[in-house]
């Protein structure tokens, strides 16, 4: 509160007035470091292997050009009208094709609900099941979007540990048994099973339903957040969790990497027990979601061939994949490795322990490239020696001069 004699003083801006008025979450609710690098993305002079934008160039704008006036001239009167909270029908229809080529083949349009992006439907998700202080655990590490959401939400976040497979099942019940035993309250497991963002790492078939057990019988429901996993370069399909598990699992997605994040239109697949509040939770925030948007894409899931846009994201994204790996091969230290995804957009990369990587943005901008310090995808922004490469904005040669630039300021850290 200002006091007497500021006040007297007629010192009292609005900033300082209206300090005392914000939520306690408020203060959680902080900038993503993404963010901050995301406008350096801007800049011609970098490379930017910072920021995991989807590459729209090849996507069929005249057709969905077209598409958009059509709808609003012949159809305006309902595509620019509010519509039903949950998503118009036609859509939640489609969205079933959609997740039936990852092989989710029995999901009931009636408990889909239609979102801003997957990322609201992890907001409506700690809305609904999140009180201040319960827990909720999420692969180390994750997408640094969910942490500031659970985060705004005072939840407290629980990093399990993962290698190359995935989450490790056994730390998973370890640190379950640990928390309760401390008494924490833990609702929900966050997880991206498919080339996770940051690690591009892939949760293997054999762990799949060791996690689910282990949440199920310690009654932790499960959030599958799967954006990336149409976009698959190599290596054999995995179901995903909510195939096998339809009341244990939210089951999240987007058309953000598969059509185009502008559109910001996610989904998610909610138990029918869980589906009404869910429902009416993400109605309170949206009233609905973008009514044109829906009707745009679900023209285009009816008169393009979806599945062959998405196989040519694959081919291309596959190209930029191996372009980076062919790229760290030629040119990173020794003591420097990194994962290598079967999909997805990232790559991770670990240098020797004790190396802070976000002290060696500063220096990586001033060799000209961009990349994420690992510590974004951490609560509390814990230092860490890993940074995230993401191969999926940019073409195969510019990701070679980008690791190019990258390598000289990790080998100095490295020898210093
Ligand atoms: N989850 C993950 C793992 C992501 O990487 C992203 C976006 N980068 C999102 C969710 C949010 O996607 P959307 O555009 O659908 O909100």
């Amino acid at each position: 509160m200002p006091s007497e004699p500021e006040i007297a003083l007629g010192r009292v801006t609005p900033a300082l007035r209206h300090e005392s008025l914000f939520s306690e979450r408020a203060a959680n609710i902080k900038q993503s470091a993404v963010r901050d690098v995301f406008d350096l993305s801007l800049d011609p002079s970098l490379v930017s292997l910072a920021g995991g934008n989807p590459y729209l160039q090849s996507l069929p704008l005249d057709k969905l050009g077209a598409m958009a006036s059509e709808l609003i001239i012949e159809h305006g009167m309902t595509a620019l009208q509010y519509g039903g909270g949950q998503g118009t029908p036609e859509l939640r229809a489609q969205i079933c094709e959609v997740m039936a080529e990852e092989g989710i083949l029995d999901a009931d349009p009636a408990n889909i609900v239609v979102t801003t992006g997957s990322q609201s439907a992890q907001d409506v998700a700690c809305k609904v099941f999140c009180d201040p202080g319960d827990t909720i655990l999420c692969e180390d590490p994750t997408y640094v979007g969910a942490l500031n959401t659970f985060e705004a939400y005072q939840a407290r976040v629980e990093p399990i540990p993962t290698d190359e497979h995935g989450m490790i099942p056994a730390e998973l019940a370890k640190r379950i048994a640990e928390l309760r035993a401390a008494g924490a309250t833990i609702k929900l497991l966050y997880t991206i099973p498919n080339f996770n963002n940051p690690s591009g790492i892939t949760l293997c078939a054999e762990r799949r339903p060791q996690i689910m057990e282990i949440c199920r019988e310690a009654n932790i429901l499960v959030l599958e957040d799967n954006p990336y996993g149409m976009l698959r370069y190599t290596g054999d399909p995995i179901l995903p969790l909510r195939a096998d598990y339809p009341d244990d699992v939210i089951y999240m997605g987007s058309f953000s990497k598969i059509l185009a994040p502008g559109l910001r239109i996610g989904w998610a697949l909610v138990p029918e027990h869980l589906q009404r509040r869910f429902y009416l939770a993400s109605e309170a925030v949206t009233l609905c979601p973008p009514t044109f948007n829906q009707m745009l894409i679900s023209e285009y899931l009816k008169h393009h061939d979806w599945r062959g846009q998405i196989a040519s994201y694959r081919d291309l994204y596959a190209g930029r994949c191996a372009g980076m790996l062919d790229s760290l091969a030629e040119f990173m230290p020794e003591s420097v490795s990194w994962t290598r995804p079967e999909g997805g957009f990232f790559v991770w990369v670990t240098l020797p322990e004790g190396i802070d990587t976000y002290p060696l943005l500063a220096k990586a901008i001033d060799a000209g490239v961009v990349f994420i310090p690992g510590a974004a995808f951490s609560p509390a922004d814990t230092p860490s020696n890993k940074l995230r490469l993401a191969f999926s904005a940019i073409s195969a040669d510019k990701i070679h001069e980008g690791v190019r630039r990258l390598a000289p300021v990790l080998r100095e850290a490295i020898e210093a």
